[in-house]
């Protein structure tokens, strides 16, 4: 839910509410850049004074200039790093260009096929958020305006390495991301070791949803799966997930720690420790992940 209430002496705040948590929060608003109603969603851009440019979904915040980078890296690294050569991975969602950014920042890709079902987000996203949308262009990268639920659907057998769920919140087009018959088809197009890495909400407000994506992922073959927590403003309260699973071998089996320390791009929160501490299971998760 959100609304945008200005308050007695004139400031535009934008205010996102976590619904059934009693939670929300608030960003100062300094401009509305953009706003349209796309054919699948509502799509606004504002200028924020604290947070840079933000972009929100259906009322829910989904990207802002400020803290973008936990997010992104969580989402593309630890799974590139675990794997002993990726090459070709696959991006479902990830509109605003912030994972494909960080897949391509991997020398040794060969091919990042980015499914959207929403044009209208890269577009605008390419307009407002030059650093993210900066890799658009490279030859590696291919970007599709189709719904990935279909594409893994119709996808061959071993046809990525690496598989990143870039995903809105579980309702509306992305509900199917979520769901067991997407990740067995996520599972049957991996390659042998490959991973799967999704959004998989707060671990916080969501431990049911936490442990149903979990009971789904092994539940469609995957050998090994784990949670990763990580730091956030903009989403869910100051803490969120991504999860991982692993097709055929666990997710500690054949970690590039020397590439991990020795790796030829510039990250902001990952690196060795952090790959530690994202694989460590916390005492609070715990009972989401019991009796898979
Ligand atoms: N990190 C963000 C978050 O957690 O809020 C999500 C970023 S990205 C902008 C999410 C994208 O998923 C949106 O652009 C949306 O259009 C896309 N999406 C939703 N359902 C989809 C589907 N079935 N297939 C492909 N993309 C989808």
């Amino acid at each position: 839910m959100e609304k945008i209430i200005a308050a007695a002496d004139s400031e535009l705040w934008f205010t996102e509410r976590m619904a059934g948590t009693g939670f929300q929060y608030s960003l100062q608003v300094a401009e509305v850049l953009h706003a349209e109603r796309t054919p699948f969603q509502r799509l606004e851009v504002f200028r924020t004074t604290g947070f840079g440019t933000a972009m929100v979904l259906d009322g829910f915040v989904n990207v802002s200039d400020k803290d973008e980078f936990f997010y992104h890296e969580v989402m593309a690294h630890p799974a590139l790093f675990i794997h002993e050569r990726p090459r070709r991975v696959l991006i479902i969602g990830g509109g605003d260009c912030g994972v494909l950014r960080e897949v391509l920042r991997h020398p040794g890709i060969e091919q990042v096929d980015m499914v959207e079902i929403d044009e209208r987000v890269v577009r605008v996203s390419e307009k407002f958020f030059p650093e993210l949308t900066a890799s658009n262009n490279d030859p590696r990268a291919s970007i599709r305006f189709e719904d990935g639920i279909a594409w893994v659907r119709n996808a061959a057998a071993g046809s990525y390495d690496v598989i990143i769920v870039d995903s809105t919140d579980p309702v509306g087009p992305a509900e199917g991301l979520f769901g067991a018959a997407f990740y067995a088809d996520c599972h049957r197009i991996l390659t042998d070791g490959g991973m799967v890495v999704v959004q998989s909400e707060s671990p916080l407000f969501h431990q049911g949803r936490l442990k149903e994506i979990h009971r789904c992922l092994r539940g469609a073959g995957f050998t090994d799966s784990h949670p990763m927590t990580y730091p956030t403003v903009i989403y869910g309260g100051g803490t969120w997930s991504s999860s991982i699973a692993r097709k055929g071998r666990p997710l500690n089996d054949g970690v590039r720690w020397d590439d991990i320390e020795s790796r030829p791009f510039p990250t902001r929160y990952y690196n060795r420790g952090v790959h530690v501490s994202l694989m460590t299971l916390s005492g609070y998760l715990a009972p989401a992940l019991d009796g898979l």
